[in-house]
C-alpha cells in the first residue's frame, strides 16, 4: 500500500526501533509508548484492520501470538504481564489501518472499559 505508515516502517523506508522482522511479521517500538514496554507487531501484508481479515490470514494472525510471547521474554515482561490490544475500526480507537498488536507491559495496566 503506497500511503501507508507502517508498509513504509516493514520495507525500511522510514526509520523504526525494530525488535523483530521474519517473512510473515514485523515489530517495533511505538513511538508514542503508554507502557514502558509498547511494541507493535504488525502482519508485512497490508491488512487494514481485523474487519477486513479471512482464513486465508489465520497463519499470519497466529503467528503474530507467538512472536508476541518470544517479545514478552525478549523485553523482560513475560512473568510479570503483558497486555495485547487490536483496536479496530472508529469506535475501536484505531488510527492506523494497517492491522497492528499493541504489546503493553512494565507497569501494572488500568482496567479496560
Ligand atoms: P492505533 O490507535 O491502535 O491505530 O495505534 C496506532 C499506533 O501507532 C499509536 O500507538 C501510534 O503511537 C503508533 N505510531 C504511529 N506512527 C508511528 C511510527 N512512525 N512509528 C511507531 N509507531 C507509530
Ligand atoms: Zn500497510
Amino acid at each position: 500500500m503506497a500511503d501507508c505508515i507502517f508498509c513504509k516502517i516493514i520495507a525500511g523506508e522510514i526509520p523504526s526501533k525494530q525488535v523483530y522482522q521474519d517473512e510473515l511479521v514485523t515489530a517495533f517500538h511505538d513511538i508514542n509508548p503508554v507502557a514502558p514496554v509498547h511494541v507493535l507487531i504488525v502482519p508485512n501484508e497490508h491488512i487494514p484492520s481485523v474487519a477486513e481479515v479471512e482464513a486465508q490470514h489465520e497463519a499470519i494472525l497466529g503467528h503474530m501470538f507467538t512472536v508476541a510471547r518470544q517479545i514478552a521474554e525478549q523485553l523482560g515482561v513475560a512473568q510479570s504481564g503483558f497486555r495485547l490490544v487490536v483496536n479496530t475500526g472508529r469506535d475501536g480507537g484505531q488510527d492506523v489501518f494497517h492491522l497492528h498488536m499493541h504489546l503493553l507491559g512494565g507497569k501494572r495496566l488500568g482496567r479496560l472499559g
